[in-house]
């Protein structure tokens, strides 16, 4: 999510940290701060808005011209972007100050613990809790303390740390959220990402989970959980800056394809507690579900799919009936919105204007507002009753791949919450619906690694198409008409999705000798139904590409090829199928020699009606 820096040396640390953060941008840009160790003093400056604004600050309002400090960027989780929840955080004492990337997933119960102990709070940040834990912790070794302290910590971080006791020093620690150390000549670096060091050194070492750093001017020294020193082989990064903030991936939509597991498990792991769902922020009681008479999903491109999903899911577990609607359509056709009606906007900035206008008007009407946003503080987010935010981190790719799969996944479990509160599951399916949802993470990582060769070969083969169709029936139908806008957005290859059984009511007299069919064919309860329209198009020359589950052999005989995903409940295979569809748009896009990450006439956020 966010972008951390950590210099120690013998320049003035603000300048480098600035052009660090500069370079990690792209990780979080809602808020931006520095601390850096003025003799045995913590001096920090943190406010909301992008480096240039903080630049601008510490123009008019300047730290000294110390030699170590560190610095974040911040992509929003846990408070609004504001001035006091911008990060680095210090403890009471004044003695901490930390920089934190992740989520601290068990950070309520230690904020209470320690408010019980008298403990004040300055933010709304998960984070907050760190700083107040090091000085609690404080044993007068710093290493100890910062390991003890990540001891304490479920969820993903990576954290840069200064102690006025040891003010020539920076200790950080990972799990789960990236950190690199920057090895320089006379000054050491750590940093989220590898393009914050590369002006000033391409030496570097790759951290693992629950490794420790000691960064000085002089050294860099890593220990084990267990506080033994580890010896690291230094790496030296050949590539160049544009493609280092790309991980090493030559455009920003594969490289957010292959984060979703990542993303799907920072969603779904913190929704999830001793077996049951937690939502977060919803405030929406029983007695408000047993009232409402209606859902409205409202949303536009992807978002708008995954409404479509999520309609399905709901109306099958839930029996609570649900509209879909682009919100482009939705202001302009007189909705029957009241105040026993749920309204759930989809945007993954939560700023679509289209649906920031659907969603006054439903206000205006009585609807309740559950939104599902991706950025913090968003208009969409301050304009909701509630909000459950998706933690896939910033999205740059123009077509969604991680923003989707997560709104999917937040919206699974939003409809077996109503389900259960409304006593419309039974507890067996219940337990096999979770136990599947947090598998999801698992298993698209298994797709992705298992297809990725054989898709980028289709694509090849398929390069010259000009046409393609997406048939399924009922949740095969919904990601349908994802994948097909997923290869129509970015390689321009015209694209229509059906319901399968509607093919034979027109659009069959398309289908020629070699037009490309994707059959989406895993909903299983309907895949001897799927299986005759597939036969339907085969018998007319079309060439077959089905999605299915492992073990569904009745495709074999009439496809040409099969793309398998693994098994798991019937109302999630969505989840699994829609990355290979992703995938495939994506290699068709480049082997056509499309801009990938920047489709013709497209803008990522759109902010016009
Ligand atoms: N969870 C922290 C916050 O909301 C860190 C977010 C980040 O990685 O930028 O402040």
């Amino acid at each position: 999510m966010c972008g951390i820096v950590g210099f120690a040396g013998n320049s003035p640390a603000v300048e480098v940290l600035l052009d660090g953060l500069s370079k990690l941008e792209y990780r979080g840009y809602d808020s931006a701060g520095i601390a850096v160790m003025d003799g045995n003093e913590i001096k920090m400056r943190k406010m909301k808005g992008r480096i240039a604004d903080l630049t601008k600050k510490l123009e008019s309002d300047p730290v000294a011209p110390a030699p170590i400090g560190i610095g974040h960027t911040r992509w929003a989780t846990h408070g609004k972007p504001n001035d006091v929840n911008s990060h680095p955080h210090m403890s009471g004492d004044g003695r901490f100050a930390v920089v934190h990337n992740g989520i601290i997933e068990n950070y309520a119960s230690i904020k209470e613990d320690l408010i019980a102990q008298g403990v004040q709070f300055a933010s709304e940040t998960d984070t907050e809790v760190i700083a107040h834990l090091l000085e609690k912790n404080y044993t007068g070794d710093i290493l100890e303390t910062v390991r003890n302290t990540a001891r304490q910590l479920e969820g993903s971080y990576a954290l840069g740390v200064l102690c006025t006791e040891h003010p020539d020093r920076i200790i950080a620690v990972r799990k789960a959220s990236p950190l690199i150390v920057g090895l320089g000549e006379g000054e050491n670096f750590i940093a989220s990402d590898i393009p914050a060091v590369l002006s000033r050194t391409r030496k570097i070492h790759h951290l693992n989970d629950n490794e420790l750093v000691e960064l000085t001017k002089d050294g860099v020294r890593i220990f084990s959980e267990e506080l033994q020193p580890i010896e690291k082989p230094v790496e030296t990064v050949t590539w160049d800056v544009r493609a280092a903030e790309k991980d090493g991936w030559p455009h920003f939509m594969i490289k957010e394809i292959m984060e979703q597991p990542t993303a799907l498990h920072d969603t779904i792991s913190p929704r999830i507690a001793d077996g049951e769902i937690v939502l977060d922020g919803l405030s929406l009681t029983k007695k408000d579900l047993e009232e409402t008479s209606r859902i409205y999903i409202v949303a536009c491109g992807s978002a708008y799919h995954v409404g479509i999903v999520a309609k399905y899911f709901i109306e099958k577990v839930a029996r609570v009936p649900v509209e879909v609607d682009l919100a482009s359509e939705f202001r302009y056709r007189a909705p029957m919105v009241d105040d026993k009606t749920l309204v759930i906007i989809i945007s993954q900035s939560g700023e679509t204007a289209d649906t920031l206008a659907a969603l006054k008007e439903a206000k205006s009407m009585g609807g309740r507002i559950l939104s599902i946003v991706n950025v913090v503080g968003s208009s969409i987010a301050n304009e909701s009753d509630d909000v459950l935010y998706t933690w896939a981190g910033p999205e740059i790719a123009v077509a969604t791949t991680k923003a989707y799969s997560t709104q999917l996944a937040m919206m699974y479990l939003i409809g077996t919450y109503i389900a259960k509160t409304l006593g419309r599951i039974d507890d067996a399916t219940y337990r096999a619906l979770l136990a599947d949802i947090r598998k999801l993470p698992e298993q698209v990582k298994e797709v992705i690694e298992k297809n990725n060769d054989f898709i980028k070969k289709l694509a090849e083969q398929f390069s010259y198409i000009e046409h393609a169709y997406y048939i399924g029936r009922n949740l095969d139908y919904a990601v349908a008409m994802e994948a097909s806008l997923k290869l129509k957005e970015v390689s321009y290859v015209h694209s229509e999705a059906y319901a399968a059984g509607e093919l034979k009511h027109g659009t069959i007299s398309l289908i020629e000798e070699g037009t490309l069919v994707v059959a989406l064919a895993s909903h299983m309860p309907l895949l001897e139904k799927t299986i005759s329209n597939i036969k339907e198009v085969k018998s007319r020359g079309a060439i077959v590409l089905t999605i299915a589950q492992e073990g569904a052999t009745a495709v074999e005989d009439c496809s040409d090829y099969i793309l398998n995903i693994p098994a798991t409940h019937e109302l999630l295979a969505p989840s699994l199928q829609v990355v290979p569809m992703q995938m495939l748009g994506y290699y068709m896009a480049i082997a056509r020699g499309c801009d990938v990450d920047k489709p013709r006439n497209l803008a990522k956020s759109v902010t016009v009606e």
